[in-house]
Parts: C-alpha cells; sequence; structure tokens
C-alpha cells in the first residue's frame, strides 16, 4: 500500500475533487521502471489537474503531479536499476498518466533522466519543470548568441516559478536582470535572487501603441505572454530573443511583425513537455552548474501531499512565491 492525492469526478455534477488515499500498488499504470517517488512540486499545470483538469486529464480518478524524483524500486529496463536516482519531468506524466502525487510511480524509461551529479532529490524539485524549462530558455537564448555583458535581460513573471530560477540562473551567468513582477513585495526576494531591477507588471502591461519603442532588453525569458510579450517584442534590443515559456497572462499576442522586420527579433518557443533525452541531460547537466544552490534553497516552500488542493488553487491565482517541493512521505 502507498499514499497518493487522487483526484475523482463526480459524473453527475462534473465536479473534480482531491483527497489523500491509501492504494494497492497493483493500480500503479503500466510502464518498466516503479519508482519510489521521493518528492514532488507544484506547477502551473498541476494547479489545474488537481481542480478542474484544464482539458489535460483524460480519465479519473487520477494521480496528479507532473514531476517527480525518487529512487528506482524495480525496472525492467537495462538503463536503470534499483538504488538509482531519478527524475521525471514533462512526458504528459500527471496529465494522461499517473503522476508524481505518490509515494510510488511505474513509467516508461524512456521518459526518465538520471539524476545529475551534484543535485539530490529534494533540489531536483525545487527545480522541477518550472526550473528546467527557465534554463532550456536560457540555453536557446544563449544559443541565438546571448552572453554575458550584451545588456538587460527581462524576465516576466519573475515571482513565479520559472521567472524565479531564470531570475537566478540569468545573474549567476553575470546578465544584468530585471524582473517583471505584479507583486510589489517581492521586490527583495527578487533581488536577492539576482534581480538589479524590479519593472512593475503594469507598467508593461498595456496594449501595444507603438510598435518600436526605445530598444531596452537584449534578451527576454517570458512567462506571461498575451499583451505582455506583445509590448515587450517592441522593447528588445536589434537582434534580441525572446524565449516564450508561458501564458500566465494570456494566450493571445496582440503584437505587429515591425520588430521582426525592423529589428530582426527573434521569438523563440520553449517546450519542456516533448524535450528529447540528449537534451534534458544537457539541460539538467547546466542546472547542476549554474544554478546556485543557496538561491534555489531561498526560492523554497515546504509542502506535504495534504497541502496541495490549496496550492493548487494558488498557483492558477498567480499566489506562489517561488517553488514548492512536496515531500510525499
Ligand atoms: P507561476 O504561477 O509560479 O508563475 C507565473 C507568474 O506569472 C506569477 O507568479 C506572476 O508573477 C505572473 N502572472 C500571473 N498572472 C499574471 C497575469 N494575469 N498577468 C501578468 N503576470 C501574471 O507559474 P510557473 O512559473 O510554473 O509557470 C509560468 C508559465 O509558464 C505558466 O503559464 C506555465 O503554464 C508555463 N510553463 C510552460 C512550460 C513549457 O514547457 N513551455 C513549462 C512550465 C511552465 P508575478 O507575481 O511576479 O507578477
Amino acid at each position: 500500500m502507498f499514499k497518493a492525492l487522487v483526484v475523482s469526478k463526480d459524473e453527475e455534477s462534473g465536479k473534480t475533487s482531491a483527497t489523500v488515499e491509501e492504494m494497492d500498488a497493483d493500480r500503479l499504470p503500466a510502464g518498466d521502471v516503479t519508482v519510489a517517488v521521493e518528492y514532488s512540486t507544484v506547477n502551473y499545470k498541476d494547479g489545474l489537474c488537481i481542480g478542474p483538469g484544464g482539458g489535460l486529464v483524460r480519465t479519473y480518478p487520477h494521480v496528479p503531479g507532473i514531476d517527480f524524483a525518487g529512487t528506482v524500486e524495480a525496472s525492467e529496463d537495462d538503463r536503470y536499476k534499483p538504488g538509482d536516482k531519478v527524475v521525471l519531468t514533462g512526458w504528459r506524466v500527471g496529465e494522461v498518466h499517473w503522476g508524481g502525487y505518490a509515494q510510488k510511480a511505474r513509467v516508461k524509461a524512456d521518459w526518465l533522466v538520471p539524476l545529475p551529479d551534484g543535485l539530490d532529490t529534494r533540489q531536483a524539485m525545487a527545480v522541477g519543470t518550472a526550473g528546467f524549462t527557465a534554463m532550456l530558455a536560457v540555453m536557446a537564448l544563449e544559443d541565438h548568441g546571448l552572453k554575458a555583458g550584451d545588456g538587460p535581460v527581462l524576465v516576466t513573471g519573475a515571482a513565479g516559478g520559472v521567472g524565479s530560477v531564470a531570475t537566478a540562473i540569468l545573474a549567476h551567468l553575470g546578465h544584468e536582470v530585471a524582473g517583471v513582477t505584479g507583486r510589489p513585495e517581492t521586490a527583495e526576494y527578487l533581488k536577492s535572487l539576482g534581480a538589479s531591477r524590479i519593472v512593475a507588471r503594469e507598467e508593461i502591461n498595456e496594449p501595444v501603441k507603438r510598435p518600436l519603442e526605445a530598444e531596452t532588453w537584449a534578451a527576454c525569458v517570458d512567462a506571461v505572454g498575451g499583451a505582455m510579450l506583445a509590448r515587450v517584442l517592441g522593447q528588445m534590443s536589434y537582434g534580441g530573443s525572446v524565449a516564450a515559456v508561458g501564458l500566465a497572462g494570456g494566450a493571445a499576442l496582440p503584437a505587429t511583425v515591425i520588430p521582426f522586420l525592423l529589428r530582426g527579433v527573434n521569438l523563440l518557443g520553449i517546450d519542456s513537455v516533448m524535450q528529447p533525452f540528449d537534451n534534458r541531460v544537457r539541460a539538467w547537466d547546466r542546472i547542476a552548474r549554474d544554478l546556485p544552490m543557496d538561491k534555489l534553497e531561498a526560492m523554497v516552500q515546504p509542502a506535504g501531499l495534504s497541502d496541495l488542493p490549496q496550492l493548487g488553487a494558488d498557483i492558477l491565482k498567480g499566489q506562489v512565491k517561488g517553488r514548492v517541493v512536496v515531500d510525499v512521505n
């Protein structure tokens, strides 16, 4: 038997509810590796899957948790053996496949990544999908020429999970970081992560009036999308790149193509879910190297399985600061 957060759906009302339940191991889904989960975390998508589903969950009862880290308990795949430390993000685990809000998970070996040297399972979940995606965004900006000294790098949704990790990594790499936040009370926190400038959300969240504004940002990690992303495009320096990661502020892009045509601005799409294995290993290695662990620790809010219904609702309202680490045991 093991404990899990189970989301059930009432067929008549269509309402979902999430409770911690004891479960028999034979209810685990098919897969070739069984993992004793140690830690999981809370991302925006987890908020959807703990709550109404957001169109991501196909069948109920469901065990959410898009990320987990733990120790291999049993493996039918040569790449893993009992005792190996592993991390999983993406592949729609926690959405269409049972996820990490449980003391045990059974998954495909292809979805796992061996834990990199220098990170333990708790730190891996302090990073989670949000931090992994922040690293992918920074790597994409670098692949398009960004280097320290190029000028200020903007991070939107800065006090959230993706934004906090992006801020810490970029500052560690020697970039001047400006963080956009709608929560002025997080200014000291963002500065402690390495942001040298705080931009108020309302300053930059207005519809585009002029397609080009002053060239202000060498690059941007954007977790917000919507009107904010449209506005940022017109503020980019010549040849600068924006890594589009999220849609916390909306999925529309009410922009013009002028920044692309007259300033050679690049808009880079970032997906963490279907990343190929080799790039996952590259990103986790970079995280172990370029994300200072004291900064990561400063982002962490600890939680247990029973806290998840509340935390899921909080993250959907943009009220979670930094990263939540869920100890499932
Ligand atoms: P969080 O909720 O932790 O962070 C989002 C932040 O965005 C909030 O903390 C807030 O920051 C800001 N924000 C929230 N609502 C609004 C709004 N209406 N307008 C402007 N800013 C807003 O979520 P995550 O960091 O985990 O994820 C961020 C986004 O990235 C989500 O949309 C998520 O779905 C997406 N994502 C995409 C991935 C991919 O593979 N492409 C992977 C992971 C996440 P502040 O308070 O500082 O203003």
